[in-house]
């Protein structure tokens, strides 16, 4: 009997691993097996990979190299970034308009 709850268990990890992986453009089957198989850590991976994909990035000015939004510094050259205006349209402009 335990063991059946736990394979109901590992099913509806893998259907919900399996339905974020396909929302980010994945193979559902191939999500729903590493969730079933590693519930959780399989279905954290399957959010966070999706985050991932979708992550705003910009290219750093001294060395072109493509960093993510929120880094405050190049990882390849060191340069500092300011976090672009365009990325906090809602609050930079609010921020602009009242300087
Ligand atoms: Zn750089």
């Amino acid at each position: 009997m335990q063991d059946m709850g736990l394979l109901v268990i590992m099913f509806f990890f893998g259907l919900a691993g399996g339905i974020v992986g396909r929302i980010k453009g994945s193979s559902f089957f191939m999500w729903f097996m590493i969730s079933g198989l590693i519930p959780f850590i399989g279905l954290l991976t399957a959010i966070c990979y999706r985050f991932e994909n979708q992550e705003l990035r910009r290219q750093c000015p001294g060395c072109g190299h493509v960093v993510k939004l929120y880094d405050a510094v190049c990882m390849r050259c060191g340069e500092e970034l300011e976090f672009p205006d365009v990325a906090i349209a809602p609050e930079a402009s609010i921020r602009r308009r009242a300087a």
